[in-house]
């Protein structure tokens, strides 16, 4: 990013402040080098881990005082393996390579962070590098399921007016594998456009049966990935699989997670218009997770705001809590957006969101996420009455 923003002679010259300052301590307990590219590494003689920390914070004032200003992008993720007894008979690449492995789950944590190895961290690294290399054939197998969490509308007698399809591995060696296991792993390549297709595709395959069996029309929301908006053929690709089978306009809903606003608010607004156009429900997830910009909606033309699960997970003052959601509601409703709040837990939220004027929950209180079966008998039981929950 550096190298990017500010030119490779910045590049060089943070790198160059790196080595003068592990020159600076280098002595008979503490050597250092630079591997590649970004890459340093050292063995240092260290009785506790507060020399550790003690030489981070330096690290960054040497940087400080040397005019690099402490630039938000500046962080210094540090891996550190532990020498134990008998390490000695190891080779120092090995040793070095656990280090890296640490310094990658460091990578992955926001700021300046020490990660110390652990033998957890290679079983899970071993874990994932074998998620990724089964993933294409487990959804050539249809090994992915798809399962619903209906979404009830309380403003209309609790009708059940659709549901989110949520990715659920089904690996016949590994069992049930739920998505906070291989979705940031999938976000990490193409993995997830893939998924994300092979969801869509499957969600609209799924509905072209339901309709032939006579099944009550209901939306049909799933998830994009930052990754999968950005591809040349983004619309395309929805647009023919929407078309291949038959389905009708304003039934398919896309959820878009806030984040995406932060990559470029502009493409993204002018992807809705041609969604929209093409009979595509857009929706902005997440809303209120982190990134979100209230000023932002105004040039925003998406039909469903989906107000995110930590508003609902009780804060110290419910009443400024509630203040701040109804507000939000309302806005949303001068602006012609939908709100659907997710993860709420109880009755006391449901009625508060009813007064609150908020169209549609969507959380436990009503139902978890179901297998697909399980959603088509839940739509045939409740045709057309009030849906309690299950
Ligand atoms: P999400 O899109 O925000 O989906 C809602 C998540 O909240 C689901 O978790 C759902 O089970 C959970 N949830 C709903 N109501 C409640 C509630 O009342 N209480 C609590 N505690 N949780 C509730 P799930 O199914 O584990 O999915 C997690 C995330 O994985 C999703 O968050 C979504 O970001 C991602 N994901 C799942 N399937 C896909 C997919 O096909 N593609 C992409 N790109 N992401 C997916
Ligand atoms: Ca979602
Ligand atoms: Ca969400």
């Amino acid at each position: 990013l550096i190298n990017d923003v500010l030119g490779y002679e910045e590049g060089d010259r943070l790198l160059r402040l790196v080595a003068e300052f592990l020159r600076t301590v280098e002595g008979p307990d503490c050597i250092c080098c630079r591997i590649a590219a970004d890459n340093f590494a050292g063995i240092t003689r260290c009785e506790d881990t507060q020399v550790l920390d003690s030489g981070l914070c330096q690290l960054k004032e040497y940087m400080r005082n040397s005019g690099m200003d402490e630039q938000p992008f500046t962080e210094i993720p540090v891996g550190v393996y532990r020498f134990r007894a008998g390490d000695g008979k190891q080779s120092l690449d090995v040793l070095v390579n656990y280090a890296n492995m640490a310094h990658k789950i460091a990578k992955e944590r926001p700021g300046s962070s020490y990660v110390f190895y652990d033998d957890s961290i290679r079983r899970r690294m071993l874990e994932d590098t074998a998620l990724e290399s089964e993933a294409e054939a487990a959804m050539e197998d249809d090994e992915f399921k798809l399962y619903m969490q209906p979404k009830i509308d309380i403003q209309n007698g609790n009708q059940i007016t659709g549901a989110e399809v949520l990715a659920r591995w089904l690996s016949p060696s590994r069992g049930l594998i739920l998505p906070g296991n291989f979705i940031p792993l999938f976000e990490k390549s193409e993995l997830i456009v893939k998924l994300d297709r092979y969801m869509f595709e499957h969600a609209c395959r799924w509905y072209r049966s339901h309709l032939e069996q006579g099944g009550r029309p209901v939306s049909l929301a799933v998830n994009v990935s930052k990754a999968g908006l950005f591809q040349n053929d983004f619309v395309d690709y929805y647009t023919d699989i929407k078309a291949k089978y038959s389905i009708p306009d304003r039934v398919m809903e896309l959820e878009f997670t806030e984040s995406i606003l932060a990559a470029d608010t502009e493409l993204f607004a002018e992807l809705v218009v041609n969604l929209n156009a093409r009979g595509f429900i857009c929706s902005l997830d997440d809303f209120g997770s982190g990134y979100s910009s209230l000023n932002l909606l105004k040039n925003l033309p998406i039909d469903v705001l989906k107000l995110d699960i930590l508003f609902f997970q009780k804060s110290r003052d419910i009443r400024r809590e509630r203040i701040v959601v109804s507000n939000v509601i309302n806005m949303a409703k001068e602006l012609d957006i939908k709100t659907i709040a997710e993860g709420v837990e109880d009755m006391d939220t449901v009625e508060f969101l009813r007064k609150a004027g908020c169209n549609v929950i969507q959380g436990y209180v009503f139902a978890k996420p179901m297998p697909q079966e399980d959603f088509e008998h839940l739509l045939t039981d409740n045709q057309d009455g009030s849906f309690e929950g299950c």
